[in-house]
């Protein structure tokens, strides 16, 4: 991967932050977005912009074949026929959606499992569906060095199990779950996996077929794409048996004073005009990762990891949260004597963005008895030099605010 070309692609990459060569360093929360997708976007407002699947003039159509090229390609990146993919507004929706369309499948004495590094996207809609349905919540506990248990969700899945949700990757350990073992483990008890994809999804090629997952939830912010678009992949037997939970125009096959018929699959989960210009985005911004390689993506974020964590591990008084086996995306840590909130705010003034707090994952950060983490997620972009000159600068606060 040539770098410098990759960086330049990117226009906010090149902008200041406090007068400071800006160092994006919170691609766990948002990732930026190239200029190839910001072209797409305006060049659809000036060519192409028609509502879709309504009209019968040119623009609507224009517009309809881009979004439902944008399926296309979401679907070749996920392996999954296009049928099987449907757009929401993000990886909450897409988890809060599958909450409701599982809904009238799940009864009291059966259990729905999550794991213990559960951002809370993945986390409340399940609490709230065990309680509108009686159905139980447990927890998959995790291995000291933040891995999944394995072995405890085995044990935990000779209860009758409707769903086990967990995600690809920890936004907060790192933690990259094998996801296509989990699958077996879930399958072989008869129980449906729903993974979040929120985190971890440009990093190696995905296959769901391969993976064998049930449903699967991402956004399209986290990949260079706008934000409010996202999918929620469900294998086409499961969405076919599902019934639709929000109802409107777009969804329906016939409508009377009666009653309506719905549509296919996945029109019959995507009521009301949808965001087609931030699916035409998602393609877009999917087209150029695949264009970089996705290997070569996934080498360079692993190596920055890499080099956070071990140059973090050297530095006096930082605790570093979770050695998972395999780690991606992201480290977090925290300083002795430090609030993390004012490491934050130091480190913005010098030009780096990170993030502190507890990353929507509280009951995982308060298990592991802090109630915030600094928590540093570098992108393909980013350069060694910069994770380089975040080390150097975090040595040099840590004295300042412990004065
Ligand atoms: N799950 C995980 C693991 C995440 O990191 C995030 C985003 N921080 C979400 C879910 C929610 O994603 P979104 O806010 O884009 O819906």
């Amino acid at each position: 991967m040539k770098l410098d070309s990759v960086r330049g692609d990117f226009p906010i990459l090149q902008t200041q932050s406090h007068g400071k060569p800006l160092v994006y360093l919170d691609n766990a929360a948002t990732m930026q977005m190239p200029q190839a997708v910001l072209d797409v976007i305006g060049q659809h407002y000036i060519t192409a912009n028609g509502n879709v699947h309504r009209g019968v003039h040119g623009l609507s159509q224009k517009s309809t074949d881009h979004m439902e090229k944008a399926r296309e390609t979401v679907a070749g990146f996920l392996g999954s026929a296009q049928n099987e993919v449907i757009f929401t507004s993000g990886t909450t929706e897409s988890i809060n959606l599958l909450s409701r369309m599982l809904e009238p499948e799940i009864h009291p004495g059966q259990q729905i499992l999550v794991s213990a590094m559960e951002h809370h996207s993945n986390l409340i809609p399940w609490q709230e569906l065990c309680k509108r349905t009686g159905a139980a919540l447990n927890v998959i506990p995790l291995c000291p060095n933040g891995d999944l248990d394995l072995q405890e969700l085995e044990k935990l899945l000779a209860r009758e199990t409707a769903l086990v949700a967990v995600c690809l990757v920890s936004n907060v350990l790192g933690t990259v779950n094998p996801v296509k073992e989990i699958a077996r483990l879930c399958h072989k008890a008869g129980a449906r996996l729903a993974v979040d994809g929120a985190q971890g999804m440009k990093l190696g090629k995905m296959n769901v077929k391969d993976l064998d997952c049930d449903f699967l939830a991402f956004s399209g912010h986290k990949l260079g794409a706008l934000t409010g678009i996202g999918v929620l992949y469900g294998k086409e037997q499961h969405l076919e048996r599902l019934r639709p939970v929000s109802y409107g125009g777009g969804m329906v096959h016939t409508v009377r004073y009666e009653g309506a018929e719905y549509g296919q699959v996945p029109a019959r989960f995507e009521a009301g005009i949808p965001n087609y210009v931030g699916a035409i985005s998602l393609g877009a911004a999917l087209e150029y990762l695949r264009a970089l390689g996705l290997r070569q993506i996934s080498a360079q974020e692993e190596g920055l990891t890499e080099q956070l964590a071990a140059g973090l591990a050297q530095m006096q008084g930082i605790t570093l949260w979770g050695h998972p086996q395999h780690r991606s995306g992201c480290v977090s840590f925290t300083v002795e004597g430090v609030h993390p909130f004012d490491m934050g705010v130091l480190l913005d003034s010098l030009g780096f963005a990170d993030r502190t707090g507890h990353m929507c994952a509280q009951p995982l950060v308060e298990s592991l008895g802090v109630s915030s983490v600094i928590r540093v997620s570098p992108a393909f972009y980013n350069s060694p030099e910069e994770i380089e000159a975040f080390l150097s600068a975090v040595e040099k606060i840590i004295p300042m605010l412990r004065g």
